[in-house]
């Protein structure tokens, strides 16, 4: 065949197929310039931030972080109400990413294995509501919308065919629903009263289990997204700038799929002969190819907890 036309329709297919990764960074970009208070409580966090990192070179943790999370299942047909059984798989996911017991831990490269690290941060689905009964940290919620986009946050709303939030000083709120070609977004720590505070991830891309879809089929879109919350950026961030990590290489853009190891060596500009850290939970690679959180990132999340 024709390679022209080839390459025509491996293009066209591939964008058939096409789902944004991530949107926290354009979310954060629009809240940034329609409000200036947010642009700046964002910066002083992060000021904040350098500084308990200076303040607390040797820190270790010395309780285990537990962070309850409510989830809230916004559904259309029957199938996007996913099942209790769903949703634990992906809270296991997540207390084995951030505790470092996930098993492909074996695939980080020899070169990073002494910066892959153990989170000390664990979750559990809150057991009291906000009117202190018992939960089992899940809701539904049937809507008659279609699907769901970022602007202005409509499922994180009863009003806008949503459901509301549980208070975000107790609770992690996660909202599973049908996306916008759009696996997930977040919130990213600001000091600023985020209405909308916490995670939004598409009902396929849930869990390991059920209405999942490969290649997003083991949880990591969940792992990502809890990333931004706790203040970790994009390893690319506006491409060759800098992530705020120190052990993190410096990278020009996102990865996708499951690169051979090294990938881009020397990118940048940089004398790094190891190139990206493509395997990283912030990058954008398929979910069987992720593995770990640096020292440098967890650091970080402890920090964003802390204040
Ligand atoms: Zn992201
Ligand atoms: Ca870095």
């Amino acid at each position: 065949m024709n390679k022209i036309l080839l390459s025509l329709l491996v293009i066209l297919s591939a964008n058939s197929f096409a789902q944004q990764r991530c949107g926290t960074t354009e979310r954060t970009q629009q809240l940034s310039e329609n409000n200036k208070e947010f642009s700046i409580a964002k910066q002083k966090v992060n000021a904040e931030t350098t500084k308990w990192i200076e303040n607390n070179p040797n820190f270790s943790v010395k309780t285990i972080i537990t962070i309850p999370i409510v989830v809230h299942v916004v559904w259309r047909n029957p199938q996007q109400n996913i099942t209790d059984a769903q949703i634990f798989s992906q809270i296991d996911v997540l207390n084995k990413d951030f505790r470092k017991l996930n098993i492909d831990t074996i695939n980080t490269p020899t070169v990073w294995q002494p910066i892959a690290t153990d989170c000390e941060i664990e979750f559990c689905m809150a057991t009291i509501d906000p009117n202190g009964n018992a939960t089992t940290g899940i809701t539904r919620t049937q809507t008659t919308v279609n699907s769901f986009g970022m602007n202005n946050d409509p499922v994180k709303s009863t009003s806008t065919g949503g459901a509301n939030p549980w208070p975000s000083d107790d609770y992690l709120n996660i909202w599973v629903c049908k996306l916008d070609n759009l696996l997930g977004y977040s919130t990213v720590p600001s000091g600023w009263n985020d209405p909308g505070d916490g995670v939004v991830i598409g009902f396929n891309y849930f869990g390991t289990i059920g209405t999942i879809q490969s290649p997003y089929h083991k949880g990591r879109t969940t792992t990502h997204e809890i990333g931004h919350w706790l203040n970790l950026d994009h390893l690319w961030e506006n491409g060759c700038g800098s992530d705020q990590v120190n052990d993190t290489p410096t990278q020009e853009e996102e990865n996708y799929g499951c690169p051979g190891f090294p990938h881009n060596p020397n990118s940048c500009g940089t004398t790094n002969a190891n190139g990206d850290m493509f395997m990283n939970y912030m990058d954008y690679t398929n979910d069987a190819c992720m593995n770990l959180f640096t020292v440098g990132q967890k650091i970080r999340m402890i920090s964003a907890i802390n204040q």
